[in-house]
């Protein structure tokens, strides 16, 4: 028998595990727990669960919110033991741990105190419209901010008066097993289940019968292997994807002041996230200046293990990842791009490769068409923002993106251009909380997460002709 702490799933409000995988630290390399990888048996078991509790969950908003506001105490009550797993499990520095359970919790509670229209009348005294929840919800998060990401989900789903099973990444499952344990104080049994595993189980739970709806967040590739398996019995999905986002620096920006910024909108979380700057265009007049001025930033910022005084920047999160992105690194460096900081391991073990920026990268190269999701930013000069701005239209895909300016509004100008899900006036990846719906464009998802649009993806829109009936 294995040494290793051994965490488990929750399946009807009960511990649930008979096989299991080891999570490593991505600092260290070491194996430092285990995580039950699903047998069909048990994600059939969850989904039975989740089935039988709907109808009691769906009936009382009252009993919801509640129940809601309780489990963001729980995870508030728990923050250090949550954040210490994390960071574990994640590789990011403990006080961004902290931050993503705080997160959590907050997102949590939003959702718990969010008001809800009871109904909105269409014709006056004739025609309502209601929003009733779908029933049993799969949710399926990827491993950058996996306790935030699951509240993301689960929140809105149950507020509505969904059921839910979720499933977190296997690089990243033991916080949200352990969330979901505590969690049992707050909910009655089969509400709030998870299950934990390979991408094996992911594809289980969108075939299931089941679930009326797939949450899903995570690469392209498998957003396109989700809507492909849900298309079967057309369940309903929100897919959060991949991003290219372009940072378009304008010529009359103040680099000293802007480079901090611009560095932390690219570089947060170790560039692990899906609405981050993935490159910057520049123009040309400043090239030397930004680049001069992101290097020595970069130069500032500590990167080690995430318990380590002073971290800024922890390790990439898998061996899969860092192998990916430094084979882009190497790629752009072999086609003529110049490593102008970073591209360096720390230590002789872990996932760490120091923050790295790009100059003379060729037009074309795969650095920047496609999204690295790692410390490497890719700097590209250019001459006429219209083609930049076509340039970032013509990607397939649409996150968001950044225009940067010493006047705000000729920045908002081209930024109104941008077709893609969120356009940020000096900032990029900012996030102002609960009440902010999240989504993309084209290869970058379907649908949107948080605020009240988000919680409506979690609904049916159902239309009453009350004939008479107080609407
Ligand atoms: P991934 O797609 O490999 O895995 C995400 C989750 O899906 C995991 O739990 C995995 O086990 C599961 N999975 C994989 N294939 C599946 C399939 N065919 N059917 C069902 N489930 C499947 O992604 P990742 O590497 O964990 O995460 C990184 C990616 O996630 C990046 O592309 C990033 O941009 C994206 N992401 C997007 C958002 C957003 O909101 N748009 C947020 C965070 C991350």
């Amino acid at each position: 028998m294995s040494e290793l702490q051994r965490f488990s799933m929750t399946i009807n409000g009960k511990p649930a595990g008979t096989e299991y995988f080891s999570v490593l630290n991505p600092a260290t390399e070491v194996p430092f727990a285990e995580a039950p990888e699903a047998t069909p048996t048990e994600v059939h078991a969850a989904f039975a669960a989740a089935e039988a509790a709907f109808d009691v969950w769906a009936s009382d908003d009252g009993v919801r919110r509640s129940a809601l506001r309780k489990a963001a105490e729980v995870i508030t009550a728990n923050v250090d033991e949550l954040a210490q797993i994390l960071m574990s499990e994640q590789g990011k520095p403990l006080a961004d741990a902290v931050g993503e359970a705080h997160g959590t919790a907050a997102w949590i509670g939003y959702f718990a105190d969010v008001e809800i229209p009871e109904s909105e009348v269409i014709t006056p005294g004739a025609v309502a419209q209601v929003r009733i929840p779908l029933g049993v919800v799969a949710a399926i998060t990827p491993w950058n901010y996996p306790l935030i990401q699951a509240a993301w989900k689960f929140a809105p789903a149950l507020r509505a008066g969904n059921t839910v099973v979720l499933k977190p990444s296997p690089y990243t499952p033991l916080a949200t097993l352990r969330a979901i344990e505590l969690l049992q104080d707050a909910f009655p049994a089969g509400v709030l289940n998870v299950v934990s595993g390979g991408d094996s189980v992911g594809v289980a739970m969108t075939k299931h019968p089941v679930p009326a709806m797939v949450s899903f967040t995570g690469s392209t590739s498998a957003g396109k292997a989700v809507a492909a398996a849900v298309a079967d019995d057309l369940k309903r999905v929100t897919l959060e994807l991949g991003g290219n986002d372009p940072a378009i620096v304008l010529d009359d920006i103040d680099v000293a002041a802007a480079a901090e910024d611009l560095f932390w909108g690219a570089f947060v979380n170790n560039g692990q996230v899906c609405g981050a700057a993935k490159r910057v265009f520049v123009p040309e007049s400043i090239y030397p200046a930004v680049a001069d001025a992101l290097v020595a930033v970069a130069q500032s910022v500590a990167v080690g293990a995430g318990d380590q005084e002073g971290v800024r920047l922890g390790p990439i999160n898998n061996r899969a990842q860092f192998e990916r992105v430094n084979g882009l690194l190497e790629s752009a460096v072999a086609a003529g791009a110049r490593v102008r900081t970073g591209g360096e391991t720390v230590g002789d073990r872990g996932y760490f490769l120091t923050p790295t920026i790009l100059t003379d990268v060729p037009a074309g190269a795969e650095i920047i068409e496609e999204e690295q999701f790692g410390p490497v930013l890719p700097l590209v000069p250019y001459t006429d923002i219209d083609d930049v701005v076509n340039q970032v239209n013509r990607s397939k895909y649409g996150l968001g993106g950044s225009v940067w300016s010493s006047d705000p509004n000729r920045a908002l100008a081209v930024g109104r251009r941008l077709r893609v899900g969120t356009v940020y006036i000096n900032g990029h990846a900012i996030n102002h909380g609960p009440h902010v719906p999240f989504g993309g464009a084209r290869w970058s998802g379907i649908g949107v997460e948080n605020g009240l649009a988000g919680l409506e993806e979690y609904t049916q829109r159902q239309i009453i002709y009350g004939n008479g009936a107080d609407l």
